[in-house]
């Protein structure tokens, strides 16, 4: 993928330079355009709003799930490697609100992962994994009462599950995704079932059977999510699909996919709808093509019925919202590697404030050039800050954008002001990273992870 400019920024006060080029994630790869989605939700998220999050797959069944208040969960995971960034809590954020809009939220500490593909100790991943991740999830305001947070290693239902995936997927196949070639450890390949574990693991009978379910991550997580989807398809008995038959007439096919003797005749026992009954299959017919989506509904919620009957899973396929990436304070990609390339969340805040002084601006070589020529927020970190973490307000950052735009905004007091933000807001996180502590020692479950 490579670099280019938002040739929307001269109008458009969410535009920002892209590290990618996110237009082939739509014409390459099938993610549905985040936009289409957001009209359709009732009280959307900044990162919504702003078109921060700029894709999705299939989060059609969650949105309806939000509308109709019916069960759906947001789940997804972070790796214990190193510190709590911004990145990670733009996850986080997305976690939250989907769990504040009725969805049973999950959050992993991906510690199996981090452990065979980074090499760190189990002690360091259960150290990093509480005292980075944990309680900044918590402090951000993830509700510890009604959700779950897991490390991979003590969950063995989780494994249990990575094992049973891992009957429909192959070397060869996960390879190609990932690049594996013949020297990466086993280990390795068996966290990404376990990941793919962590996706599915909401649809379990445990936390209430098959449901939507959402994942936020980075667009780069992508061929993780269509594995996972992949795979969940493959477990299933049964697809169900519309047809057209040779007049063009609509009719709905369920077709056998693996299942026992005996399931197939169960499903048509339970349709209502004229049907023919064949061997590994079922057509429905005398569907108003007006109605087909609803019918595809109900009939996939009776073979779902069915799978769970005979031991199936029944599994929805996962959603995904991918959000795109901010830039690093100095310019290009962010990097563990460089430090004042990102904030963490668990530097002093002083120390924050001064990246955001010497982060790189879209600004103008001189003051007057600035005021003649306006600056460029579509190419400014701080700006970038400031929409994506800083400023609540939409009419205040559309505010923001023509100030700088018109060359009323100087660069030294944006950042200033910028600074100040981000030092009130590491502060405040940090206080309520020490009630996050108290929250969790309340916490059966949870508590003894605040001793370490
Ligand atoms: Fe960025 Fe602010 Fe300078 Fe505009 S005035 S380029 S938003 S630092």
């Amino acid at each position: 993928m490579k670099g280019r400019v938002n040739s929307a920024a001269e109008i458009d006060p969410w535009g920002v330079t892209d590290v990618i080029d996110y237009s082939s994630l739509f014409e390459d790869f099938g993610i549905s355009r985040f936009q289409d989605a957001v009209n359709q939700i009732a009280h959307p998220h900044q990162y919504m709003r702003r078109g921060i999050i700029v894709g999705h797959r299939g989060y059609e069944d969650v949105l309806r799930a939000m509308q109709t208040k019916s069960k759906f969960a947001v789940m997804s995971g972070f790796m214990p490697s190193g510190r709590i960034h911004l990145g990670g809590k733009m996850v986080m954020d997305e976690i939250i609100w989907h769990q504040r809009m009725g969805g049973d939220a999950f959050a992993c500490i991906a510690d199996m992962e981090s452990h065979s593909v980074r090499g760190v100790s189990w002690k360091d991943c259960k150290e990093i994994g509480v005292n980075e991740y944990i309680l900044s999830l918590v402090a951000l305001g993830f509700d510890v009462e009604h959700g779950h947070i897991y490390f991979q290693s003590t969950n063995k239902q989780l494994r249990d599950l990575a094992f049973e995936l891992g009957t429909e997927a192959n070397y060869s196949e996960i390879s190609a995704i990932y690049g594996f070639s013949g020297d990466v450890n086993i280990s390795h390949m068996i966290s990404v079932l376990v990941q793919n574990a962590d996706i599915l693991q909401p649809q379990l009978s445990e936390y209430g059977g098959p449901k939507p379910v959402v994942i936020p991550v980075g667009v780069d997580q992508d061929p993780h999510i269509r594995l996972t989807r992949d795979i969940a398809s493959r477990m299933r008995m049964f697809r169900v699909e519309q047809r057209l038959d040779k007049n063009q007439k609509p009719y709905i096919s369920i077709r056998e996919k693996q299942a026992d003797k005996g399931v197939l005749e169960a499903v048509a026992s339970k349709i209502e709808s004229p049907k023919r009954v064949y061997e590994m299959h079922i057509d429905v017919f005398g569907i108003e093509a007006s109605e087909m989506n609803q019918n595809i509904r109900e009939i996939e919620e009776i073979v779902r019925a069915v799978e769970l009957e005979y031991g199936g899973y029944g599994f929805f396929l996962p959603a995904a919202t991918y959000h795109r990436f901010m830039q690093g304070l100095t310019g290009g990609k962010m990097s563990s590697s460089i430090p004042e390339s990102y904030i963490s969340l668990t530097e002093p805040a002083e120390e924050a404030a001064r990246k955001v002084k010497q982060a790189k601006t879209g600004g103008r070589a001189t003051v007057e050039e600035q005021k003649r020529l306006g600056g460029l927020p579509e190419e400014c970190t701080v700006y970038e800050l400031l929409m994506f973490h800083l400023i609540e307000e939409d009419a205040r950052m559309k505010e923001i954008f023509e100030e700088c735009k018109s060359g009323k905004r100087t660069c030294k007091a944006c950042k200033l002001q910028a600074a100040e933000l981000m030092h009130s807001f590491i502060k405040r996180h940090q206080e309520e990273r020490e009630r996050a502590k108290a929250v969790l020692k309340e916490h059966e479950v949870y508590k003894e992870w605040v001793q370490v």
